[in-house]
């Protein structure tokens, strides 16, 4: 990612408070997506702008620098070579193990969230669900935590990271075309998603079918 000062490109997402997710690099083999948000920088407005990718694909460090930088000259940056930064994010993956004696993982050593790569509200989640782990600990003195992972596994929120987890596969996956399609033309899907995405209207807790009901459910009215 690379901060540029909003001035020096032509850019118009600051002025209107926007935020850009571009998913059309998927069909060049990338897991994931490019970004442009606003922000203030020493309160000059920046653009922050970077391209977030799944580690398991094949495209190098090399390439995505390559098809940031591409994607970067959308906004005519003024700025001949901005000063780009690299960080790691683990995306959450069912069944890999999330303890061992005397250690419990939370947060992005946990994994973050896979299909965007947001993790801050999930790393509160994860912090509460590990100090319910520990909080018995200190009575009984066992610390194999041998249950964790599958009491993790079988919890609201590893379900919820589990089934971020398959729609990763799904919208950046070999069938990521048709999921793409779908999402562009229903609706539906797309209002269903968003909530179940933020936990709104307890959409979370509420089963695959009902989601599918939902989407295809006849209009009445
Ligand atoms: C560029 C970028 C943009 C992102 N944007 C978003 C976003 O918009 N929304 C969102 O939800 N998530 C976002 N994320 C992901 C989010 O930042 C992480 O998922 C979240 O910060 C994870 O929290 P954490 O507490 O697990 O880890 P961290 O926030 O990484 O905290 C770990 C802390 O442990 C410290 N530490 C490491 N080793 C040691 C040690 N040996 N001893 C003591 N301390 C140690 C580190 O210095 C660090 O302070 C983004 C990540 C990146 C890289």
């Amino acid at each position: 990612m690379c901060d540029i000062p909003v001035a020096e490109t032509c850019w118009d997402g600051f002025l209107t408070q926007r935020y850009d997710f571009n998913f059309t690099l998927v069909t060049q083999g990338l897991k994931g997506y490019l970004w442009a948000f606003p922000c203030l920088i020493n309160e000059v407005p920046h653009v922050n702008v970077g391209i977030y990718s799944l580690g398991n694909t094949r495209l190098s460090n090399a390439d995505l620098q390559r098809l940031l930088a591409y994607d970067l000259a959308r906004l005519k940056p003024q700025v001949s070579s901005p000063k780009f930064r690299a960080f790691p994010i683990y995306g959450y993956t069912p069944g890999r193990p999330l303890a061992a004696p005397h250690v419990v993982l939370v947060g992005d050593a946990a994994g973050a969230e896979p299909l965007m790569g947001e993790g801050i509200s999930f790393a509160l989640e994860y912090g509460k669900f590990a100090a319910q782990a520990i909080l018995p600990t200190l009575r009984t003195r066992r610390w194999d935590f041998s249950e964790y992972s599958e009491t993790f596994a079988r919890s609201g929120l590893g379900k919820k990271l589990a089934r971020l987890h398959m729609t990763a596969c799904l919208f950046y996956g070999s069938t990521s075309r048709f999921w793409f399609a779908l999402a562009a033309r229903s609706r539906r899907l797309q209002s269903v998603g968003l909530k179940w995405y933020n936990g709104v209207e307890g959409w979370h807790q509420r089963s695959g079918w009902e989601a599918v009901r939902a989407v295809l459910q006849p209009r009445t009215g």
